[in-house]
């Protein structure tokens, strides 16, 4: 299915890409690409990691004390812990590992381990989540259209500022917008903002369509379930960026008042997009059920509430979710020292001394390095060691 999708999107797209599959990398999609040949790098660990995002979803929409307090946490922490591996930083990975764990209440993994045909979930929410990410980087390869680049550009009619405006006054932060304001306008990149919410509409609209053709389905379902792949691509990929600025930023000083600059700049560009797509959402959905009629903001607004019901059924879960994210981020950033300070060694012993002593530490790293790749011989306590002394030897 991913490789018939590919071959379809190259030739509707006209790029031409080759796609690899890495190993022993942080779960991730990327493309590299220079003049005349470009190269996508998938690793099909994120699709695992994408499903497990969508049984958490699941779970998750019982808000209950246990839930918010205990599951995802626990959940945000697992997967911290595991792009913080592939980002070579043991001690900061194992402090997440043992957090999630004294958080978990269940004692068995979250998760199934091995869920690589991702057959627990069905046949088109699996296809729209292995496509989504595909799409987008491939949306990536296509030349920008824009003539303005900067926060007034428009894109359906709706320019960036206006839709960070709106992100900053439902957020209750109406009194200092102002201010909010001026740091999004400093510290945005909006060449990189507005190539990713292209290479996010490209890529909405191609799994939509090829869902609905190849598995024959309604435009509806087809829309769906490529917005619930997108919105568990978004939420992975904050966690690693926020994994990315924990190392940056850690045991720094003033790294707190940054870090939360940083995470509210990265969290805002997240929710832009989102708006940009759903606003896309529904214009393609009003094109494709209503095709006869002319496009005016009135059909395409019958079509509006269809999509912001399809988005906003789980705004709770989402809400509970970020919330814990950011409180274990905010917990990692006080507790780990910086990655080259002196301090890892006292940090890092009694972690390892505790992962040594616990079966289900060793298991759970076990399976985080065995699904990125390891070979299945890995001992996780002394890839550790090694992760650690390799850093201590780079100081
Ligand atoms: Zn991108």
């Amino acid at each position: 299915m991913v490789h018939r999708f590919c071959e379809w999107a190259k030739e509707i797209l006209k790029v031409d890409v080759e796609i690899f599959v890495s190993w022993s990398c942080p779960p991730d999609v990327s493309m590299l690409s220079s003049p005349g040949v470009s190269i996508l790098i998938r690793s099909e660990r994120f699709d695992t990691l994408l499903v497990e995002y969508l049984h958490l979803k699941d779970a998750g929409r019982q808000r209950n004390s246990v839930v918010t307090e205990f599951l995802l946490p626990s959940a945000a922490l697992r997967w911290m812990a595991e792009f913080l591996l592939g980002y070579r930083w043991p001690q900061a990975a194992l402090y997440a590992t043992v957090r999630a764990q004294e958080l978990r209440t269940d004692r068995r993994p979250p998760n199934p381990f091995r869920d690589e045909i991702l057959a627990s979930i069905d046949e088109v929410q699996r296809a729209a989540l292995q496509c989504f990410c595909l799409a987008h980087e491939l949306g990536h390869l296509f030349p920008s259209q824009h003539d303005q680049i900067n926060l007034g550009a428009r894109i359906d009619g709706l320019s960036l500022s206006r839709h960070i405006a709106r992100d900053i006054e439902e957020a209750g932060m109406g009194d200092v917008a102002d201010q909010m304001m001026d740091i999004a306008g400093s510290h945005i990149d909006a060449s990189v903002l507005l190539r990713e919410i292209d290479a996010d509409l490209i890529a909405i609209e191609l799994v939509a369509v090829f869902l609905a053709n190849t598995l024959d389905v309604a435009p509806e379902t087809a829309l769906r379930a490529s917005l619930h792949a997108c919105e568990a691509q978004s939420f992975l990929y904050a966690t690693k960026n926020t994994c990315q600025l924990l190392k940056k930023h850690a045991g720094r000083f003033q790294s707190r008042e940054e870090f939360v600059r940083d995470d509210w700049i990265a969290g805002i560009q997240t929710s832009v997009r989102a708006r940009c797509l759903l606003r896309r959402a529904g214009i393609l959905l009003s094109r494709w059920c209503a095709g006869d009629q002319e496009q005016t903001a009135s059909t395409i607004n019958r079509f509006v509430p269809l999509v912001d019901a399809m988005f906003s059924e789980s705004s709770e879960f989402r809400g509970d979710l970020a919330v814990a994210a950011h409180r274990e981020a905010e917990n990692l950033l006080s507790a780990v020292p910086a990655w080259n300070s002196d301090q890892n060694r006292d940090f890092f012993n009694p972690l390892i001394e505790a992962a040594r002593q616990s079966s289900e530490i060793k298991e759970d790293l076990f399976h985080m390095l065995i699904a990125m790749g390891f070979p299945g011989d890995t001992n996780p306590v002394s890839w550790l060691e090694h992760l650690f002394e390799l850093q201590r030897a780079a100081v």
